[in-house]
């Protein structure tokens, strides 16, 4: 079996840096999701552009700030032991789209150097319909992800089943998109056949 997972919001966790820059933002309202506080909070006084270049530092050397969702790194370990192939495809550009020109791939593969990670392949794809055909190719048997529109896309693989994974409850529940609060509900629902 070949498990995909997306890397940003699924396995790392962006909390910590994103509470910091709320703070920095004096951004007070932080509720489930202080990514959807702050970008809520920056669209509301106009500085789209500012929330634009944030992600660029949060993707890049921010990233060092981030950490592991708590059960990942079991569950993966677990799935490995029963013979599963585990991939990571993530959806990031080279460079960010505004602000410092880092090099958002550099950043992402030290961050998933240093944690205790044993995956077989980690792609990078600029765009969601080249992260979906990614999916495809490597005939995912699962795929794990935190954004809906790619589980939920025309272009996901048939043959795939869809794991949204869902930390801050931010989507409704729907019957065809099963769902995961927790790794530990991740790990439950990639067994379920
Ligand atoms: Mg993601």
């Amino acid at each position: 079996m070949r498990i995909g997972i997306d890397l940003d919001n699924t396995l790392a966790d962006y909390r910590r840096p994103l509470e910091r820059l709320c703070h920095l933002h004096g951004v007070v309202a932080v509720q489930a999701d202080p990514k959807l506080a702050l970008r809520d909070e920056l669209r509301a006084r106009g500085e789209e552009h500012e929330w634009t270049r944030l992600q660029g530092e949060l993707y890049g050397p921010l990233m060092r700030e981030a950490e592991l969702f708590a059960g990942a790194a079991e569950t993966i370990r677990h799935w490995k032991t029963a013979g599963c192939e585990v991939c990571v495809v993530s959806h990031r550009t080279k460079h960010p789209f505004v602000g410092e020109k880092h090099d958002l791939h550099a950043f992402a593969r030290q961050w998933i150097g240093e944690q205790p990670l044993d995956v077989a392949y980690l792609f990078f794809e600029e765009t969601k319909e080249a992260k979906l055909a990614r999916i495809t190719s490597l005939r995912c048997d699962v795929f794990i992800d935190d954004l809906p529109e790619i589980l939920l896309h025309p272009r996901f693989p048939g043959g795939a089943r869809k794991i949204l994974f869902d930390p801050g409850l931010s989507h409704s529940a729907r019957p065809d998109l099963p769902s995961a609060r927790s790794w530990a509900e991740v790990a439950a629902l990639a067994t379920l056949s």
